[in-house]
């Protein structure tokens, strides 16, 4: 998606009230654009078609998009592109350094496609990025969100976990019942909840899901059980809007009441903290998310 600094409304009528924004240029929005363009970095901002750009752009906030435009998987509601990878760019992590600096950022959220044509899957450019960003300042607090890393998954945790994230995220996406059907292999449920354990007691942890995709709220409920019971520091629940007609259809629109019942239930679970609303994403408010949890510590 390409941004552009017009005024604009997303979103159809046929979604409801809550999930209708009208968006308007603001400076900061268009500091952000020029930031990102002139320093040449992606940002899952754009590449995801996330809803929330303009209020994050407006922020000066942004989530930088790494390794590259092409994922190795094809996820059924991902609106990332599935391609032949090109090699990393040795210079992306200067370029993702300096535009921290540009924007002025304290709090850096860092994704990335997945890479499975890699032999350690991206972890060595994960901590390569984080290093480049803290030469600039070392009290800069650097968040992950990364793939699953499959066969190599335990050398790449460690690579990444040496360089101390301040938060390591990695998403579920979709609960138990419809992973195998949203998500494409080597994907798995089971991989990921593998994943999400390794980094127990070692780091702030974070997961999160896309609800609407079909699940029931007993579906909500158990895999919160789950993810309580492994310790998880941080989960973000929000609405699925499939990207196009190609993609997994939307089931239904979950209603702020819902949402309002998911967060209760998750912290009392012992989740420290439940994000949960209809425009919800990983990253959105990162910084504020982990302080919060901060606060709780
Ligand atoms: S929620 Fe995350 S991905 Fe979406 S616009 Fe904000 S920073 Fe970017």
């Amino acid at each position: 998606m390409v941004v552009s600094e017009t005024f604009w409304v997303i979103f159809s009528m046929a979604h409801p009230d809550w999930l209708r924004i009208r968006i308007q240029d603001k400076p900061g929005f268009t500091d952000t654009l020029r930031v990102v363009k002139e320093s040449a970095v992606r940002t899952v901002c754009e590449d995801a078609s996330c809803p929330n750009l303009n209020e994050c752009w407006a922020k000066k906030t942004a989530t930088f998009l790494i390794m590259g435009e092409f994922c190795t998987r094809n996820c059924g509601f991902c609106d990332i592109k599935n391609g032949r990878p090109q090699p990393l760019d040795p210079d992306e992590p200067g370029r993702i350094a300096q535009a921290v600096l540009a924007l002025g950022l304290k709090y850096v959220v860092l994704t990335s496609v997945t890479r499975d044509d890699l032999m350690d899957g991206g972890a060595q450019h994960f901590s390569e990025v984080i290093m480049a960003i803290r030469n600039i300042n070392c009290e800069l607090e650097v968040e992950v969100l990364t793939p699953d890393f499959q066969a190599c998954m335990d050398s790449a945790i460690e690579t990444i976990l040496a360089v101390r994230p301040t938060v390591f995220a990695h998403n579920l996406e979709i609960v138990k019942k419809y992973h195998h059907i949203v998500k494409r292999k080597p994907s798995s449920y089971e991989t990921s909840m593998t994943f999400l354990k390794k980094l127990r007691n070692r780091v702030t942890t974070k997961t999160g899901i896309m609800v609407g995709v079909g699940e029931s709220k007993r579906d909500v409920f158990d895999f919160m059980d789950e993810i309580s019971d492994i310790g998880i520091d941080i989960l973000t629940i929000g609405q699925y809007l499939a990207p196009s007609r190609g993609h997994h259809p939307v089931a239904r629109y979950v209603s702020p009441e819902e949402f309002d019942e998911y967060r209760d239930y998750g912290e009392r679970r012992g989740i420290k903290l439940v994000c949960s609303g209809p425009l919800v994403r990983s990253s959105y408010r990162a910084r504020e998310s982990f302080q919060l949890v901060c606060n709780l510590k």
